[in-house]
């Protein structure tokens, strides 16, 4: 137990006056948890059994101790030397979905994007059909502003939930974040924990044809199923990324295992043995010749999370 966070969640654990109910790994190698597949070891991961045990196991963390909070793993990339200190892994754990009027969602932090555009439209629900194509947890989308097709998250937000590193929970309306284009600034210390999406009455049935043109239209355009974290970099006003970075002459240009795809320019591919590094420096690469060749400086969508050497 020298690692720090091995430390910390040590010291969580024997301080509990509840006894942890969660699952607590360490040294655990974050690379199954991300969608480039790549990532070093985080010190202590924790998977929290619900809410209570999640405040619970916070409120036994020294003040101090770094954390990370991780759903789906679809929009950061991991170095290759890990996270020294705990990582709060929500995909599958903060579950609950359920109606709590009869048009709002409340979905906690780790429900799929998906499953709750489903829920919605079973229940002739409109509004978040665009979140079915986006392969993270609620708790991402509202950390990202997740959209896509003129939609986004902010948009449907009725009231959210925090959590603190105490293990305080908040409730907190939209006013009390900055909202932007996949950016969001909020109180200080403080995560996601779940969130009340108000959405319109409609057509259950058209919502769904609807949420299958639009998985079509991605399957058409984007690498779909090869490990990436979609697109790299947001979009600059009036233009498109993957056409600066086309037009810049750098489709399936390559560092290691890392490459910019063939079928989307603004995704970058994990060919099978990238590193963290391999796809940073091509991160990199691809922002410094875009702004040479067109004078855009992109900026990258994606959280890098660890140390870089830049
Ligand atoms: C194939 C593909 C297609 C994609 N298409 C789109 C798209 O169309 N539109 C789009 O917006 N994105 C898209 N993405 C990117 C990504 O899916 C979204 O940004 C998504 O919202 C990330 O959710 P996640 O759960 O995977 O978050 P993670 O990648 O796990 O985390 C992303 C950030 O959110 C933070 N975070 C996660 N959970 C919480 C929480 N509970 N509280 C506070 N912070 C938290 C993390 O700390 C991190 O900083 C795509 C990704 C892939 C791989």
């Amino acid at each position: 137990m020298t690692e720090p966070g091995n430390h910390a969640v040590a010291m969580a654990s024997e301080t509990a006056a509840v006894p942890l109910r969660g699952e607590l790994r360490h040294d655990e190698p974050l690379t199954r948890y991300t969608s480039w597949r790549v990532g070093g070891p985080a010190a202590c991961l924790y998977r929290p059994a619900d809410r209570d045990d999640l405040a619970n196991f916070l409120a036994g963390l020294p003040a101090d101790e770094p954390l990370f909070w991780l759903g789906l793993g679809s929009n950061v990339l991991i170095a290759d030397s890990g996270f020294p200190g705990t990582v709060i892994h929500t995909q599958g754990r903060l579950d609950t979905l359920k109606m709590t009027a009869a048009d709002c969602l409340y979905a906690e932090a780790g429900v799929a994007c998906a499953k709750a555009a489903r829920f919605a439209t079973r229940r002739d629900l409109i509004g978040i059909e665009f979140l079915a194509g986006i392969p993270g947890t609620i708790g991402g989308a509202l950390a990202m502003n997740a959209g896509a097709w003129g939609g986004d998250t902010w948009s449907h937000v009725e009231r959210v939930e925090t959590i603190d590193q105490q293990g305080r929970v908040h409730s907190r309306s939209p006013g009390d974040f900055v909202v932007g284009y996949r950016h969001v600034d909020g109180p200080d210390g403080e995560w996601f924990l779940a969130a009340e999406l108000r959405l319109e009455r409609g057509d259950g049935p058209a919502a769904a044809a609807r949420i299958r043109e639009l998985l079509d239209r991605r399957n058409a355009t984007q690498p779909t199923g090869l490990p990436s974290c979609g697109s790299v970099f947001r979009n600059p006003p009036g233009d498109h990324a993957a056409r600066l970075i086309e037009a810049a002459g750098l489709k399936s240009m390559r560092i290691g295992g890392a490459q910019v795809s063939s079928k989307h320019a603004n995704f970058i591919i994990n060919t099978g043995d990238a590193s963290a590094a391999d796809i940073a420096a091509l991160i990199d690469h691809v922002q410094a010749e875009v702004e040479r060749t067109s004078g855009v400086r992109l900026i990258p969508e994606v959280h890098r999370i660890g140390a870089f050497s830049r």
